[in-house]
């Protein structure tokens, strides 16, 4: 479903009146030109570790400003992006960005991991563990230090294509994450079989947690699965003290949320970086509160 943009600024496109397949033809070309016209830009949301409230790393998440229709949610554009074929230029713009960052933020914290939202599509292609090699020698990066999120989706089904294509990306090093978990496709035999590093609760299950019952059994069931099966478990949509407390308790490892920060311009994660490199500050505010 398409998601309304911020009031007005949708006029532009005078989009009550068009369909929606126009008005994702239109996206789709002004996307072409958000790379070259300097519209992108990447912001980054802390990961915590919930045992010891140190920082685990930051996702990188994708922001486009157009200039007519202002913030554009990448809900929106990264599916156009994807049936548009736009997704593999905006890829390879995301993991050169988010590697040179990664240099950055490493200076402040060696053991700081990046991770990087990759589409099933970008999966297919043979050239982006070539890009990854050439970028991480580049920058002389710990492969190890890198965790691709991969999404869900139906794609990810379609054949044993997947399986291979994430060897290619073991024998380089980096970590592989399954998204969204949860509210997709996997099943219990697929998360056995491709050995995902990381596991990561999506926030429909973490915003509620604390009041709905269905959502503990789901996150606690999901932090038992992961351990048995030698992931760890990333908690995402953490926004209040008492949550990060329930997930805590289940033996999630990290957690990531508004409690802890919104994702930030670049300046201005290295700059909380530098604030909460001993332990995030939130973190050691509300403990007390909370045990
Ligand atoms: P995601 O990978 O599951 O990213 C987490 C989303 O949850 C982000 O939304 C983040 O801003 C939001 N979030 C984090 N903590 C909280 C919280 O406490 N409360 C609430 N309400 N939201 C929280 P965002 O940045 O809008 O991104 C949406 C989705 O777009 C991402 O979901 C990801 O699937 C996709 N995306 C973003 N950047 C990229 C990218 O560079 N490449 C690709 N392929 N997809 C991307
Ligand atoms: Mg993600
Ligand atoms: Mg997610
Ligand atoms: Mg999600």
């Amino acid at each position: 479903a398409v998601k309304p943009l911020h009031g007005e600024r949708w006029h532009m496109f005078n989009i009550e009146n068009v369909t929606l397949s126009q008005r994702r033809i239109a996206i789709a070309s002004a996307l072409k030109e958000a790379i070259e016209c300097d519209q992108l830009s990447l912001f980054f949301q802390p990961q915590i570790y919930l045992n010891t409230g140190k920082v685990h790393g930051a996702e990188a998440l994708l922001r486009w400003e157009h200039p007519q229709l202002g913030n554009v949610p990448p809900d929106l554009f990264i599916p156009i992006a994807e049936s548009s074929g736009i997704i593999s230029d905006l890829t390879e713009w995301v993991i050169t960005q988010a590697l040179q960052y990664q240099k950055k933020m490493i200076v402040l914290l060696p053991e700081h991991i990046v991770s990087i939202n990759i589409s099933a599509k970008d999966l297919l292609r043979k050239d982006l563990p070539v890009l990854f090699i050439t970028l991480l020698n580049e920058h002389q990066l710990n492969p190890a230090n890198v965790m691709l999120e991969l999404t869900e989706s139906a794609t990810l089904f379609e054949g044993v294509d997947i399986k291979n294509a994430l060897n290619d990306y073991r024998l380089i090093g980096v970590k592989i994450a399954i998204d969204d978990f949860g509210t997709g496709y996997s099943s219990l035999a697929y998360l056995s079989k491709m050995g995902f590093d990381e596991i990561k609760i999506d926030k429909q299950f973490v915003m509620n947690i604390e009041y709905s019952k269905n959502d503990q059994t789901i996150c606690r069931a999901t932090c038992d699965i992961a351990k048995s099966l030698g992931s760890y478990v990333v908690a995402e949509g953490i926004e209040d003290s008492q949550s990060m407390a329930k997930l805590q308790s289940y033996g999630c490892e990290v957690g990531q949320g508004y409690f802890f920060s919104r994702p930030l311009p670049f300046e201005d994660y290295m700059q909380w970086l530098e604030e909460n490199l001993e332990t995030t500050t939130v973190f050691v505010n509300d403990l007390e509160k909370v045990v």
